[in-house]
């Protein structure tokens, strides 16, 4: 069965979350889960959606002002967490190490993950991108091996909120070589819309998707879960 994660990033207080839950339902065949911010998590799951943060901490509790645990996660009924995404390493000093460490503590307290990579614009277009892969990949893997309730999110950062896809063979190349380095499901993100769901959901080695933007719309996320349940 296909994840499809619905990141909102910054985007819908506690009122609005209850009005998409109130209307959203998953489609059969479809392991649909949304992300919300911290503070709506409390309304997210009370829906009965299956319900992920968009970070988490590693240490269990302590002097990180800002931050959220495991275990707080846990009390609330959440299932698991995105960790790594591109906009944490980009404007908040989310590194490999920080992210693999976000990662093992999670999964060590019965949470699901999908972690995060991807290359930029430069680093593709320079020949980095299989090693700045590698590194993220193997970063993760070091700590936490192929471990039941883990994923990893490949978003090429180019493709993140700008309209602009991987093409199909780029999806299934990169995917094929996160798979060769580590055995777990692999979802693309990077402006999955409604429109090019089904095409990119098709590939090999595509076993789902973190969708942004078009998961703050119960319509569009609702058709790109249907394209993933056929
Ligand atoms: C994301 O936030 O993980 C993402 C892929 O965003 P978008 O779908 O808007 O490109």
């Amino acid at each position: 069965m296909k994840l499809i994660a619905g990141n909102w990033k910054m985007f819908k207080g506690p009122r609005e979350t209850r009005e998409f839950c109130a209307a959203f339902s998953t489609p059969a065949g479809v392991d649909a889960v949304l992300c919300p911010p911290f503070v709506s998590l409390p309304a997210a799951v009370e829906s009965g959606h299956t319900v992920f943060a968009q970070n988490v901490h590693w240490a269990d509790d302590g002097a990180f002002t800002g931050e959220i645990s495991a275990p707080m996660l846990l009390e609330l009924g959440v299932s698991g967490a995105i960790v790594g995404h591109s906009e944490r390493r980009q404007y908040f000093g989310e590194t490999d190490e920080t992210v693999a460490r976000r990662t093992v503590a999670a999964l060590r307290h019965g949470l699901r993950v999908i972690a995060c990579v991807g290359e930029s614009l430069e680093e593709r277009e320079s020949g980095q991108m299989d090693l700045v892969l590698r590194l993220q990949v193997e970063t993760i893997a070091d700590v936490a091996g192929a471990e039941e309730g883990l994923a990893i999110a490949y978003e090429p950062v180019w493709a993140i909120g700008t309209g602009q896809t991987a093409t199909p063979e780029q999806a299934r190349e990169v995917h094929a070589f996160i798979k060769s380095l580590l055995d777990v499901p692999v979802l693309y993100g990077g402006s999955v819309k409604p429109d090019n769901a089904e095409e990119l959901l098709s590939q090999e080695g595509v076993d789902g998707a973190l969708v942004g933007g078009a998961s703050l719309d119960v319509e569009s996320f609702t058709a790109i879960c249907q394209a993933a349940a056929t």
